[in-house]
């Protein structure tokens, strides 16, 4: 459980990752010895035509480039940056008053706001293919451990709300959607609500967090009537958490650069769970030391991102970057698979409507026809039927398997 909210912004290094999973190719700009500022591009980072700059988070000396593992368990180029603790920021341009569409996406690309939220139905920054709806979960979600940080959307409901009405000129759509945990104290309610009204932006739809349904897709699909791609930016709708919206107001009204990102830190094998705003290239090793460090002489697993959907990681020794939201820290437990009993609740719970028990089953007997004619291609891999499996089967791994095979 969630105790307590607290940052971690003075790292006296931080180690920035110059590509990702998507752009694998980069070039860097800087050399060892230069001095940076916070925001200064270190690199450009490449997929195909496209171009991104990496920036920095802390003003100081860059150190080295090193050879590192990232968060997605790979082992690439980091810019290692010595901090000066002067926190000067390099010159960047920003907007008063309305943006334009042009203006929107020119500073959230400047800022390396790409790839920000990477789990379930989370989309990237992606203005190429045209964008019918901006989805906005103001909802902190980690499934099952479903929380909402109301202190954040309390003190930051006008950036927030200003960074969504942002995001809509850049997509270039008026339709808007705010998705709000139906439990928000009215206190918060009222802040979003008052800053809603300022941008005339559409009253927030209200969703019940305890149920872990699947809700966002029931929401989106809602809202465009369509069967979901797995990535539903193929269905016209970009979809980030309030968190993105608040880096992207940052970064359009101040000029200021992303430097740090909100971070569930939960799990038995943490001393105690917080929700902590993190400097962007941090060691997650010396974030659990300022945790009082892991309950000793267990074994551990390490997991970053939604804990039904996120990755598994071999070791701390990586930095926090802007797309890393939750890391769950737990006791190793060995699991017993038993054998599939039939239930049923797999496909009960599945919220693309397609049958994982029966691809399970098709996989198993590698009839790739059958795993075709089932839909498979429509799973988002959200995780749900390997939770609710009684028989504690990872059937999403099964699901996986058969996209992989008719794939
Ligand atoms: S098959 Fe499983 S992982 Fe895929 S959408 Fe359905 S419940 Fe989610
Ligand atoms: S939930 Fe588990 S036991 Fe039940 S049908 Fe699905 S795979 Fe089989």
């Amino acid at each position: 459980m969630i105790t307590e909210y607290s940052h971690y912004l003075e790292p006296m290094k931080v180690y920035i990752p110059i590509t990702d999973d998507e752009y694998k190719i980069a070039n860097v700009v800087v050399a060892g010895g230069d001095a940076v500022k916070i925001g200064q591009i270190l690199a450009y980072k490449f997929k195909g035509k496209h171009k991104l700059p990496v920036v920095a988070t802390v003003s100081g000396k860059v150190i080295e480039i090193v050879d590192k593992m990232d968060r997605f368990g790979k082992i690439v180029n980091h810019v290692v940056i010595e901090n000066d603790e002067a926190y000067t920021l390099d010159d960047i341009p920003s907007y008063k008053d309305e943006v334009s569409t042009a203006e929107a996406r020119k500073a959230i690309e400047r800022a390396g706001l790409h790839k920000v939220d990477v789990d379930g139905l989370f989309t990237n920054l992606n203005f190429e293919e045209p964008i019918k709806h901006v989805v906005v979960s103001t909802v902190f979600v980690n499934e099952p451990f479903i929380s909402t940080n109301y202190e954040y959307l309390l003190d930051n409901a006008p950036e927030i709300i200003d960074g969504v009405a942002i995001l809509a000129s850049a997509a270039a759509t008026k339709d808007v959607t705010i998705v709000a945990d139906k439990f928000l104290p009215s206190e918060v309610v009222d802040e979003l609500g008052k800053a809603i009204v300022d941008h005339d932006l559409e009253e927030p739809i209200f969703v019940d967090t305890k149920k872990v349904k699947g809700w966002d897709y029931k929401v989106i699909q809602d809202i465009t009537k369509e069967q979901l791609s797995p990535n539903v930016l193929d269905n016209g709708v970009l979809y980030v958490h309030a968190n993105t919206c608040k880096m992207i107001s940052d970064v359009v009204r101040k000029g200021f650069p992303v430097v740090s990102r909100n971070v569930a830190f939960t799990g038995d094998g943490l001393h105690k769970n917080v929700v902590m705003d993190v400097r962007v290239g941090t060691l997650l090793s010396e974030v659990v030391e300022e945790l009082g460090g892991y309950i000793e002489q267990q074994e551990l697993n390490l997991h970053i991102g939604n804990y039904l959907t996120g990755v598994q990681v071999p070791t701390d020794d990586f930095a926090i970057t802007e797309s890393v939201d939750a890391v769950h820290i737990s006791i190793y437990d060995e699991v017993q698979e038993d054998v599939c009993i039939k239930c049923g609740e797999c496909n009960d719970v599945c919220p693309a409507g397609i049958l994982p028990q029966n691809i399970m089953d098709a996989e198993l007997r590698a009839v790739g026809e059958r795993i075709f004619d089932l839909h498979t291609d429509e799973c988002v891999e959200c995780g749900l039927c390997s939770y609710v499996c009684p028989s504690k089967i990872n059937v999403l791994e099964w699901v996986r398997r058969a996209k992989r095979r008719v794939g």
